[in-house]
């Protein structure tokens, strides 16, 4: 099939929705760019439950994003938040308000869970839906870490091979979905589909400085600038071999194992601080290591020993992950074949059972 007669089709049998079909609740954030809230539909006929919804108002980027979430829907429906109508409300004086709605995937997302002093134990209550009466400790706690890190590298390979890189992954764009126990990505907001050449132009003010990779331009300036549709989507595949955009959504995610690993980088303040002191290593992970290491916290010396376990294998990951240069970091498929995930994660516990 092709996909515009499949998009076509789907948009014939969708029910189409309007802004007083949907009643708002709680705001759950807001951006520069939009608004999102927690919704129910208004008028929901008891049998045909679809449970809590969330809203986003969003301005002009907004048909962008529903672009985004429809092309996911059809091409790798797990890695996203369940995405279930896009479309736009008006165009008054506030200009064009774009309306999206989603699954309510459950309250925490990542970075709520990481604040916690429970972390990464709550995580595990979470994903096996009991408390596990084992005793803590480093080898629990890189399990649980692993797990993490394989759901999110398997959402984002299923985003990168279908083509569009995601630009703001962090803690605060990774949801527990609550139905399937698993850790899915939202906020395509600032996502590139290069292979049709949708957002094609980078929007360099939308990406987060904390967890950007320090490459300033998606693509090389040397790319010509946007070419229409047909042309782009001729060309990208060899653009993607070329450039590797999709290296910059896994130095996002080094950072989160790495506040994952090392909960003084948890903050803001730690992660900036981070951030300036892998700048002045010219990002090379294994130079930070020797400057810190010898003067390092009791806190920080628990997070090396919680990457050292194994032979080390959790560290050899994360530095393939963080580095500077784009085309030496590993793929997200890459990571998901790395020996750190051939032992079983926290999941085999509960089976085992
Ligand atoms: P923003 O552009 O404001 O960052 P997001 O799409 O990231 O918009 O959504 C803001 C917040 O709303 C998220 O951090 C999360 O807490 C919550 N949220 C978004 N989508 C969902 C969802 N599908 N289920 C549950 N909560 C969600
Ligand atoms: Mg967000």
């Amino acid at each position: 099939f092709d996909m515009f007669v499949l998009a076509f089709v789907e948009r014939i049998f969708r029910p189409t929705f309007r802004k007083d079909d949907f009643v708002l609740g709680k705001k759950l954030g807001e951006g520069a760019f939009g608004v999102v809230y927690k919704a129910s539909h208004a008028k929901k006929p008891a049998s045909k439950k679809e449970g809590d919804l969330v809203l986003k108002k969003a301005t002009e980027y907004g048909a962008v994003e529903i672009w985004m979430n429809e092309r996911v829907r059809r091409a790798c429906a797990n890695s996203c938040a369940d995405f279930l109508y896009g479309f736009l409300e008006s165009s008054g004086k506030k200009g064009a308000e774009y309306w999206l709605i989603w699954r309510f995937e459950g309250e925490a997302t990542l970075s709520d869970l990481m604040q916690s002093k429970e972390f990464p134990y709550n995580v595990e209550t979470m994903l096996l839906g009991e408390v596990q009466d084992l005793p803590k400790g480093l080898e629990r706690e890189n399990s649980i870490i692993q797990t993490v890190m394989r759901q999110l590298l398997f959402a984002l390979d299923g985003l990168h091979s279908t083509g569009i890189v995601h630009r703001d992954i962090k803690p605060q764009n990774v949801i527990f979905s609550e139905g399937s126990r698993t850790f899915k990505i939202i906020d395509l907001g600032a996502a590139a589909d290069l292979r049709v050449g949708i957002n094609y132009i980078p929007k360099e003010f939308l990406l987060d400085p904390r967890y950007a990779a320090p490459e300033q331009y998606i693509m090389s300036t040397q790319t010509p600038s946007a070419p229409s549709a047909p042309v782009a989507t001729a060309l990208s595949p060899v653009l993607w071999q070329l450039n590797l955009p999709d290296r910059f959504d896994i130095y996002s995610a080094g950072l989160i194992f790495l506040q994952m690993a090392f909960p003084a980088l948890r903050s803001d303040s730690g992660l900036i601080q981070f951030n300036r002191q892998l700048k002045r290593c010219d990002y090379d992970l294994v130079a930070w290591r020797k400057s810190i290491e010898p003067r390092a916290s009791a806190d920080l010396r628990r997070g090396f020993e919680l990457l050292d376990l194994d032979g080390g294998i959790g560290w050899e990951l994360l530095t393939s992950m963080v580095r500077y240069k784009a085309r030496q970091r590993i793929s997200a498929k890459g990571a998901l074949a790395h020996p750190y995930f051939d032992r079983e994660g926290i999941l085999a516990l509960s089976f085992m059972q």
